[in-house]
C-alpha cells in the first residue's frame, strides 16, 4: 500500500512542493529514504519510529520505502518528519488517506509525539495560496505565522496524536479563529528620537533619510552618537504596507525567526568582522536581506571585507542578492536602505578642535578610500558629527518625534505622486519637469563649478533638495534647499 503527502522545502525565501511517497511492503524489515534527502533527513526516521510507538502505532514489520519527489531538488532539514510519519500511518490504513487530500503537511517530531515549530511555514502558506492548495497542517507554535492568510484552513497541533485522533474521527478539531488583516502598529507613542541630546545636523539627516530613501553615512569621532542616531531611523519610516510586511516576514520565517508580519520596517546591524556569506547570504538569507525594506546599519563600514562591500554594491542596484556556486544558487530580496558610519581617520579625532589627531594624509586618504567609489555614489547624505560639548550632553532633549514622523509622512506622500522615492530620481527628471527654479540653478552651477562637483555629485544635492523641499511641502527647489544640501557633503572636505 502507497500513500502519497505533500510537504514543501525552501530554496531560498520560496517554498518549493515534495510529494512524500511511503510504500510499505513485503520483505526484510527496514526504513529507506530516497530522493536526495540531507543528512538530517535521515536521522527523522529514527524521530519517526519513536513519534509512532508514542501514538501506539509502531512502525509496521515490512520494508519501508519513503521517497521524496522531484528527486532532483535539495530537501534539507526535520520539516518532513510529520509527512512521513503520517504517510507511514496512512499506508497502515490508520486513517483513511483520502482525508488528506489538498493538504500540505509540515512539522518536526520530538521523540515522545510531540509537534516542533519548523523555518518557512509562512512562505509555505503563500505558495499554497499561489497553487489553490486548502489545508495546511502545522505545529502549533507556527500559527501566528499564518493565521492571517485568507482561504487557507489550518490545522495547528501539538502533537502527532492529537492530529491521528482528528484525522480518525475520534475527537473534534477545535475551530481557529482567523485574522483578517495586518493591525496597523506606529502609535503616537513618543520614539527613542526623543531621547537624543543635541545633534540638530543628525537629527535633519535621519529625516531627510527617512523621507527622501537616501542612502547615509556618518562621519564622527568615537562617542559622538552615530549607533543611537542610527537606531532611531527605522521608527521614522512610515509603516510598510502589508505586501512589503509579508515580503519582510518571509525572510525571518525562512531563517526560522518568527514569522508575524509587523509594519515596523526591520534594523540589522551585523558586526564589520562578519562573513560575507553572513552578511549576505548563502543557503539561509543574511543580514542585507533582514534588513529587506528597512535599514542595514554598518558601523565601521571600512573595516568590512572587500568582497562584502563589493556585494552590498550589487544589491544596492538591485534590490536583490545572487549567492552560491555554480550549482546551487539562492536569490533573496534585498531592497534596504544603508546606514554607514566610520571615524574621520584611523584614530578618529581629525578635525576635533580638542585632540589632535597624528594620522598623517595618506593614512587618512587610504582609510576612507576604502569606501569604494560606486558605494560612496549612491551615498546621497554624508554628515559629519561632532562630539557634543560638555554643556551640550547636560541640555535637554529637544524635537518631537510625533512632528518628525508626520513631516516624513507627508513628504512620501508627495514622492507617491511623482511615482519613486527621490533616492531614485534621475538626472532627466530634473531636466525635464522644470521643478527647480531659476535661482536653484544658478546656486547649484556655482557652487559646483567654486568647488569641481562631478554631475554625478550634482544630481545628489538635487535629491537631497528635493527632499528637503517635500519636507517643507515647497513645489519647487530653489536655492534654499540647495544651500541646505550642501551640508550633506562633508567627504568633499576630507579630499
Ligand atoms: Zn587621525
Amino acid at each position: 500500500m502507497v500513500s502519497q503527502l505533500v510537504s514543501t522545502t525552501l530554496v531560498g525565501v520560496e517554498a518549493r512542493f515534495v510529494r512524500v511517497e511511503v510504500d510499505l511492503a513485503t520483505g526484510l524489515p527496514g526504513v529507506h529514504v530516497v530522493g536526495l534527502p540531507d543528512t538530517a533527513v535521515g536521522e527523522s526516521i529514527h524521530r519517526v519510529r519513536s513519534a509512532l510507538r508514542s501514538v501506539e502505532k509502531p512502525l509496521p514489520p515490512r520494508r519501508v520505502t519513503v521517497n521524496l519527489a522531484p528527486g532532483d531538488l535539495r530537501k534539507e532539514g526535520p520539516r518532513f518528519d510529520l509527512a512521513i510519519a503520517l504517510g507511514v500511518l496512512g499506508a497502515g490504513q490508520h486513517f483513511p488517506p483520502e482525508s488528506l487530500e489538498d493538504s500540505v503537511v509540515l512539522g518536526e517530531l520530538s521523540l515522545d509525539g510531540g509537534l516542533r515549530p519548523v523555518r518557512g511555514v509562512l512562505n509555505t502558506a503563500l505558495a499554497m495560496r499561489e497553487k489553490g492548495l486548502r489545508r495546511l497542517l502545522l505545529p502549533q507554535e507556527n500559527l501566528a505565522e499564518v493565521i492571517w492568510v485568507e482561504g487557507l484552513e489550518l490545522w495547528p497541533a501539538a502533537s502527532l496524536g492529537q492530529l491521528l485522533g482528528w484525522l480518525r474521527g475520534e475527537s473534534r478539531r477545535p475551530p481557529v479563529a482567523v485574522a483578517r488583516a495586518l493591525a496597523p502598529l506606529k502609535t503616537d507613542a513618543p520614539g527613542r528620537l526623543d531621547e537624543v541630546v543635541g545633534q540638530p545636523m543628525g537629527r535633519l539627516a535621519l529625516e531627510v533619510a527617512a523621507a527622501g530613501g537616501h542612502h547615509l553615512l556618518w562621519v564622527g569621532p568615537p562617542g559622538c552618537g552615530k549607533t543611537l542616531l542610527s537606531r532611531c531611523l527605522p521608527e521614522l519610516i512610515p509603516d510598510l504596507a502589508e505586501g512589503e510586511a509579508v515580503e519582510v516576514a518571509a525572510v525571518r520565517s525562512a531563517l526560522g525567526q518568527s514569522g508575524v508580519p509587523e509594519r515596523a520596517a526591520p534594523l540589522a546591524e551585523p558586526h564589520c568582522r562578519i562573513s560575507a556569506t553572513a552578511l549576505l547570504g548563502g543557503q539561509l538569507p543574511g543580514e542585507v536581506s533582514r534588513a529587506h525594506r528597512g535599514v542595514l546599519f554598518l558601523d565601521e563600514v571600512t573595516e568590512f571585507a572587500r568582497d562584502s562591500l563589493e556585494g552590498l554594491r550589487t544589491a544596492m542596484e538591485s534590490g536583490w542578492v545572487e549567492v552560491g556556486r555554480a550549482r546551487q544558487r539562492w536569490r533573496y530580496p534585498a531592497r534596504f536602505q544603508l546606514v554607514a558610519a566610520c571615524n574621520p581617520c584611523p584614530c578618529g579625532f581629525f578635525g576635533d578642535p580638542l585632540r589632535p589627531c597624528g594620522c598623517p594624509l595618506a593614512r587618512r586618504k587610504a582609510y576612507l578610500g576604502k569606501l569604494s567609489g560606486p558605494i560612496r555614489d549612491r551615498l546621497d547624505l554624508q554628515v559629519l558629527l561632532a562630539r557634543p560639548g560638555a554643556r551640550e550632553c547636560w541640555a535637554l532633549p529637544q524635537g518631537d518625534s510625533r512632528l518628525s514622523r508626520q513631516r516624513v509622512a507627508g513628504a512620501r506622500l508627495r514622492q507617491k505622486e511623482r511615482g519613486c522615492l527621490n533616492r531614485d530620481l534621475s538626472r532627466a527628471f530634473f531636466q525635464e519637469t522644470g521643478e527647480v527654479d531659476a535661482d536653484g540653478w544658478d546656486f547649484l552651477f556655482d557652487y559646483a563649478t567654486r568647488n569641481q562637483l562631478s554631475a554625478r555629485a550634482m544630481e545628489k544635492l538635487l535629491r537631497v533638495a528635493r527632499t528637503l523641499a517635500d519636507l517643507g511641502d515647497r513645489p519647487s527647489v530653489g536655492d534654499d534647499e540647495l544651500g541646505q544640501a550642501v551640508h550633506f557633503r562633508c567627504l568633499d572636505r576630507f579630499e
